[in-house]
């Protein structure tokens, strides 16, 4: 694994910014507990604001991919701006329900669906799956035979185009995801009778920031789900393009146009001629709303580069470790000093604890509190927390002004045996 060190420095063209309220808040913020040394905190107001502009359209049926964020107030927020809850889990199916959310608003996906777990979600009343193998397909008839109900099912499509320049996806890595066009032109839905197969679901890109590059690449997919759906007598009502609507962790002033995204998935929507398009957004819905404070612990210089080394890091936020990407940086204190660039590592005893090479006031020093932006999704539930015994990160959501504490801080002793 590798950083950015000295290419790739990113242009701060439009800093993430936090209200005046929400940062005093922050400044005036202090521990609930021994325990807590960094903390997430979701801003639910401007979440709340955000979802309310996606939901100014009748183009697109929205969904929440729940992995980019299960917290419960996450969710309830999401409920309240009517959006509907992807699943990929027990875990996640339990709790969307304990927030109340009923079961014709769920979604189940995900690569390992067992019969066992098809039975449990039709037993809880999820009614809609994407069905990503023949197996799960074969499972899902006879558990709705047996339940005698009839859910509505898509299939997952993984498309690979010949290499070359023409490529839209740049390459063809094989994933779990889906099968590919010639393995499902093996079944007929007049097979699976006890299934109301309505749709096609497709999505095998990642943090897309061009609105072109989307565009073009739903555009090349129209036609050979089109042609699947012919092929094994499939009526196309519903199509699914999942999530992976990009956000500018780099901060290159590459924010997508959601206007855009609108025009373009009309026109989507009447190429392939169904009736429902449907998008399951995580980090585009939800990454915005969510910052982590995390303090200085120490800072040095080393071999002519300044280092701060934070009281955590990956363990907290394992995203940077795994993607190349930092999350963006500031400091939580105003401050005029001008920027210089530091490595920025978290405790743990590997050279993968790195958050970034990222520019900050260059009078930054021991007990100031670093905050990262975009950290609403992929975040607490994404990382590594037990790795070396360090604390668990507190959270708290921010609404009408005021910090309210989710989840306190807690000593490793909660779960060494
Ligand atoms: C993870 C996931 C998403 C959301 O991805 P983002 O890149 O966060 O938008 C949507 N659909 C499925 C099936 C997923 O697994």
């Amino acid at each position: 694994m590798s950083f950015n060190t000295n290419n790739n420095i990113p242009v701060w063209l439009e800093p993430f910014k936090t209200d005046e309220l929400f940062q005093s808040s922050l400044l005036a913020h202090t521990p609930r507990n021994e325990h807590e040394q960094a903390y997430f905190v979701y801003h639910l107001d401007s979440l709340k604001e955000h979802l309310e502009e996606l939901q100014k359209q009748d183009v697109i049926k929205l969904w929440f991919a729940v992995k980019a964020n299960p917290l419960s107030s996450i969710i309830q927020t999401l409920d309240s701006a009517d959006f509907n809850f992807d699943v990929a889990s027990s875990g996640e199916l339990g709790q969307v329900l304990k927030q109340g959310i009923s079961c014709d608003r769920i979604l189940n996906t995900g690569p390992a669906k067992s019969k066992m777990q098809l039975t449990e979600f039709v037993q809880q009343g999820v009614n809609t799956f994407v069905v990503e193998s023949i197996n799960q397909l074969n499972w899902l008839n006879e558990v709705a035979k047996e339940q005698e109900v009839k859910p509505q099912v898509l299939l997952r499509v993984q498309l690979q185009w010949p290499d070359g320049e023409k490529n839209p996806l740049g390459g063809n890595s094989l994933t779990p995801f889906g099968l590919s066009v010639e393995e499902w032109q093996s079944i007929h839905v007049d097979s699976f009778p006890a299934l109301n197969l309505c749709g096609l679901h497709i999505f095998q890109w990642g943090n897309m920031l061009s609105n072109e590059k989307m565009y073009s690449l739903w555009q090349q997919m129209v036609e050979p789900l089109v042609d699947l759906a012919n092929s094994i007598g499939m009526t196309l009502k519903v199509l699914d393009l999942g999530g992976g609507l990009g956000i500018d962790y780099l901060e290159q002033d590459q924010k997508l146009s959601w206007q855009q995204i609108l025009s373009d998935l009309a026109k989507i929507k009447t190429q392939a001629n169904v009736e429902e398009l449907w998008l399951e957004l995580g980090r585009y819905a939800v990454a915005e709303c969510g910052y982590y404070v995390v303090p200085v612990v120490d800072r040095k210089l080393n071999y002519q580069q300044e280092q701060l080394v934070l009281a955590a890091g990956i363990n907290h936020l394992l995203r940077p470790a795994i993607t190349d990407q930092p999350f963006p940086v500031r400091s939580l204190r105003d401050s005029s000093a001008p920027n210089q660039f530091f490595d920025i590592h978290g405790p743990l005893c590997t050279s993968m604890d790195k958050l970034g090479h990222l520019a900050l006031p260059n009078d930054v020093e021991v007990g100031d509190q670093l905050i990262f932006g975009y950290a609403g999704a992929y975040g607490f539930t994404e990382s590594m927390p037990f790795f070396l015994c360090h604390q668990i990160a507190a959270e708290y959501t921010f609404s009408q002004g005021k910090l309210n504490e989710v989840r306190a801080a807690q000593s490793a002793e909660w779960y060494l045996r």
